[in-house]
């Protein structure tokens, strides 16, 4: 299978950023043109937060409260729906401004399940952290050869071997939220530019953290509306339709693995209910930040 990796900071396939980190007001023209009615306000205003902002990464920013209504009944009217009727709305609604970030999650590969179903060319990607099992790659292959959806893999500028000599050694030892970032949301930051949407596995009951997720909401980190399609599903739900629809998912499921993310921060877990306890076990982080407000 042909690797599909491009640097983020050579790739040509999205256009520049709409969202200016230093703008006051931000307009949304620039950004791909909606076929929907119903697309949400997306007049926005830069946010007040105070948090410090990192270099090269865009400010919050808030909705305005047109939007945030017009978001809150989305998802209101959404509460009851099937995860493939959320998904075929996100697709209507947004078109080429939705993407997914996945990292091969039982969740991630039900959604391209469905997704393969409503709109197979839309923009997938995963964060390549330079950590991640081998297993996850080869999955990232049996998905592309299941359902033609090739998911890009997107990496930071530095390797491993550049990123560890630059710091002094391994950065997840030391501090994990910084080598999370580096390695992770600011990719993400990059692979978003140029869409107003985008898709994620989380699940209400996956933690105390995720328990309040909307089906629709706006994530003011990435400045993006967020689509949750299993907030309200159960790990059951998932798992059932991977064994109904023969899905291919990631093989450390199979080995106590319940959740899986980079190899130095990822153990088996089978003495734990909670799903993540097996993702930064010990140190008390629990997010890579992803899924995070601030
Ligand atoms: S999960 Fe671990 S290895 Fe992966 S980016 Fe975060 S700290 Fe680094």
């Amino acid at each position: 299978m042909v690797s599909l990796a491009s640097s983020p900071t050579t790739g040509t396939r999205r256009p520049a950023a709409a969202v200016s980190a230093d703008a006051t007001s931000i307009s949304r023209t620039a950004m791909p043109t909606n076929p929907s009615p119903q697309l949400p306000v997306l007049e926005t205003q830069a946010s007040a937060s105070s948090a410090p902002r990192r270099e090269g990464i865009p400010a919050p920013v808030e909705l305005d409260e047109a939007g945030r209504a017009e978001l809150a009944q989305h998802s209101e009217r959404l509460e009851t729906a099937s995860p493939l009727e959320i998904i075929r709305w996100a697709a209507e609604t947004y078109g080429d401004g939705l993407c997914m970030a996945t990292a091969f999650g039982p969740e991630g590969c039900v959604i391209l399940h469905f997704l393969a179903q409503v709109r197979p060319e839309t923009y997938v990607f995963n964060l390549d952290t330079g950590y991640q099992f081998q297993e996850t790659l080869d999955t990232r292959d049996r998905i592309a050869e299941k359902y033609g959806i090739e998911v890009e893999l997107r990496r930071p500028e530095l390797s491993v071997a550049d990123y560890e000599a630059a710091n002094g050694g391994p950065v997840y030892k030391t501090d994990p939220n910084r080598c999370c970032f580096d390695r992770k949301i600011r990719v993400l930051h990059q692979s978003v530019v140029g869409h107003t949407a985008w898709m994620s596995g989380i699940r209400r009951d996956q933690s105390e953290h995720r328990a309040g997720a909307p089906v629709v909401g706006w994530d003011k980190k990435f400045g993006l509306v967020k689509i949750s399609p299993l907030a309200n599903w159960t790990k059951k739900d998932v798992w059932a339709l991977i064994v109904k629809e023969d899905i291919p998912y990631i093989p450390l499921h199979d080995q106590g693995y319940t959740s899986i993310g980079c190899w130095p921060c990822t153990v088996a877990n089978t003495f734990s209910d909670d799903e993540r306890a097996g993702r930064w076990s010990g140190t008390g982080k629990t997010e890579c930040g992803l899924h995070t407000a601030d």
